[in-house]
């Protein structure tokens, strides 16, 4: 009996040796946690793997590609702010939010009207030229886009063949209109004085403009009715007096400051007067002329056959 429990335990213990010795490892594969193992014994073999990380997103963080694990943080979105073009958007994935933001508007001018810097739409119109004033060296031109209209000016006194110069020492004769019974009377007119400063006692300098003064003296058997001022576009009876103003051919008028004064005495049974004008004009103002002429005339509206229009250079 004792060798027959002998040879169970025998035969058992071959039997568990045969099958620990001959069976095929059945293998489950490595993970990121375990390593190779064996399905039937356990038996392992190798290392567990390492993670494959997938790298972290906008809104992931990073991940393994094998077994899920994550790590670390979403990385966040990379705005681009929103433009009147797309919405604000991410610049690594593109994902968008909210709506387009409002245009950029650049003021309108004479070259564009109101317009979008950001995408170029345009609203309204252009704006009218901004004009700088035409001088005697050069044309009316725009102070934002440069453009050039037109003509540089030509002075009135050219324009409207004017014959005469002011000049120191110029004597005419001169006939006009007795202050007693408004016959004819003829004498002479001289001018005496010219003169360009730019200030002096009784005339106060300002930059960028000069006095051009000028006496003339008329020699006249009796006394007379006689008128001076200054003009600078001589149209008519408006324009026969001293005005506070001088008038570009382009039309602007700029105020300027003009005195006159006018005295007269016996001299041995010769009626002598003096007429004084003196204007402040810019300095390269090229339309002033100085007239003389009979204040019956000019008060009738007629035009004096005596008028004498001088330039003053
Ligand atoms: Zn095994
Ligand atoms: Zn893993
Ligand atoms: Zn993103
Ligand atoms: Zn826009
Ligand atoms: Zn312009």
């Amino acid at each position: 009996m004792k060798r027959k429990i002998s040879l169970i335990i025998l035969i058992f213990g071959m039997v568990l040796i045969s099958a620990c010795a001959t069976h095929t490892h059945d293998w489950e594969e490595a993970t990121c946690y375990k390593p190779r193992t064996c399905k039937i014994c356990k038996a392992t073999e190798g290392e567990p793997l390492e993670h494959v990380w997938l790298d972290a997103t906008c809104t992931q963080p990073r991940v393994c590609e094998l077994c899920g694990a994550s790590e670390g943080e979403p990385l966040g979105h990379d705005w681009i702010e929103a433009t009147c073009e797309h919405p604000k958007k991410c610049r690594v994935c593109g994902q968008t939010e909210g709506g387009l933001a409002d245009h950029i508007w650049a003021e309108a001018t004479c070259l564009h009207p109101k317009k979008c810097v950001v995408c170029g739409v345009t609203e309204g119109t252009t704006l009218p030229h901004t004009w700088v004033r035409a001088s005697y060296d050069s044309s009316r031109y725009c102070s934002v886009c440069g453009v050039v209209e037109g003509e540089s000016l030509t002075p009135a006194f050219e324009k409207r063949n004017y014959q005469y110069t002011i000049e120191k020492g110029t004597t005419w004769d001169y006939t006009t209109i007795a202050n007693a019974d408004d016959s004819n009377v003829t004498g002479k007119a001289t001018v005496t004085d010219y003169r360009k400063y730019y200030s002096d006692g009784a005339h106060a300098g300002r930059e960028g403009y000069e006095w051009r003064e000028a006496t003339v003296e008329f020699r006249m058997p009796t006394g007379c009715k006689v008128m001076v001022g200054y003009t600078d576009t001589y149209v008519g009876m408006e324009e026969y007096a001293v005005t506070n103003y001088i008038t570009y051919p382009d039309g602007t008028r700029l105020p300027v400051v003009a005195t006159e004064s006018y005295k007269y005495d016996w001299e041995d049974d010769v009626c002598v007067s003096y007429a004084n004008l003196a204007v402040q004009v810019p300095e390269s103002y090229e339309d002033l002329v100085f007239y003389v002429c009979s204040a019956d005339y000019a008060y009738s509206g007629r035009v004096d056959p005596n008028i004498r229009f001088m330039e003053m250079k």
